[in-house]
């Protein structure tokens, strides 16, 4: 880069700031689902780097918890590591709350951190947890200050049975468990043969589990709005207690959130309204090794993040909404 005049002319300003945006663009940091992809990209490189997993217990996990910490930090969130004991050893979540918002109205987003030790999981479940992260950091880089508390959780050890979660539920005391207003949770939201489900708060579909805790329909409402806005109609999945939001609905917190199919097979009706294969599994790559960044739909992905931030924004300035 050549030195420029100390006084320039607005003329020669003009001619050199043309020559330096370019590179400054390119040095900016990125947003919005493009930075969700890089975070794949990422985390895809630390399983690489680390025996090709992320599972609890491992290198990877460590690496990918110490990643996300890292931007979290450095975008002014408070983070705190949770360590405990789960199959094959010591490990953690992390979580990472904004320093502003009312400490007696959080907001909870959570994703589980750690993969199965066949790959790298991608899909499962760096989609749920680039998608938070960068929702996080998007939100802290608009400046503002939230009037509910929103903390973010990165669970270690859900894949031996959400260890990480339920240790942290029942870690808290009931003074802490009364400050959690909402605990938003999500599990694979890239499936590369998406599914569009949110979990069923209301339960209008009345099979299986039943409602959540009061409070969970209208989580289940925004988000069916959310990816409404993008042209999907969702269905209901049952809170099965196959995922990190099990623990808090136990304790009466009223949760939420969206998920894109796993081993399950799409059905003919599910192909015509929301395209893929019918009769193929929504991830046939689920706790498989090639579960790898090309195992991510791109469209899901990007759908569901931009539900996950409406989220975020709604609920940093009211839960329940008026
Ligand atoms: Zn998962």
């Amino acid at each position: 880069m050549p030195k420029r005049p100390l006084l320039a002319t607005a003329a020669a300003l003009a001619v050199a700031s043309a020559l330096v945006l370019p590179a400054t663009a390119a040095s900016a940091p990125l947003t919005g689902v493009t930075a969700v992809q890089d975070h794949l990209q990422e985390l895809q490189k630390i399983a690489e780097a680390n025996g090709g997993n992320r599972a609890a217990g491992q290198p990877g996990y460590k690496a990918s918890l110490d990643y996300v910490k890292a931007q979290l930090d450095a975008a002014g969130f408070a983070t705190t590591i949770q360590e405990f004991d789960a199959i094959g050893g010591t490990t953690y979540n992390l979580l990472a709350e904004t320093p502003g918002g009312d400490a007696n109205s959080v907001v909870m987003f959570g994703a589980h951190l750690d993969s199965v030790s066949r790959g790298a999981g991608i899909n499962d479940n760096g989609t749920g947890s680039a998608a938070i992260l960068q929702a996080a950091l998007d939100y802290a880089g608009s400046g503002a200050t939230p009037k509910n508390k929103l903390r973010f959780a990165f669970w270690g050890a859900e894949e031996q049975g959400l260890v990480g979660s339920s240790h942290y539920v029942q870690s808290l005391s009931d003074a802490e468990r009364g400050q959690i207003v909402a605990y938003l949770n999500f599990d694979m939201v890239g499936s590369p043969n998406a599914g569009y489900f949110t979990y069923d708060g209301d339960d209008s579909d009345g099979e299986g589990a039943g409602p959540g805790p009061e409070g969970s329909a209208q989580i289940e409402k925004l988000l069916n709005d959310a990816l409404a806005a993008s042209g999907v109609q969702t269905e209901g999945t049952d809170f099965d207690g196959r995922s990190d939001y099990g623990p808090f609905i136990e304790v009466g917190i009223p949760a939420g959130g969206t998920f894109t199919g796993a081993e399950g097979t799409k059905t003919p009706e599910q192909a015509q309204k929301w395209g893929g294969q019918a009769g193929e599994a929504y991830d046939s790559c689920y706790h498989q090794s090639c579960d790898t960044v090309d195992n991510v739909d791109q469209q899901a992905l990007d759908r569901n993040f931009q539900a996950i931030s409406t989220a975020v924004k709604t609920y940093a300035e009211q839960f329940p909404q008026p």
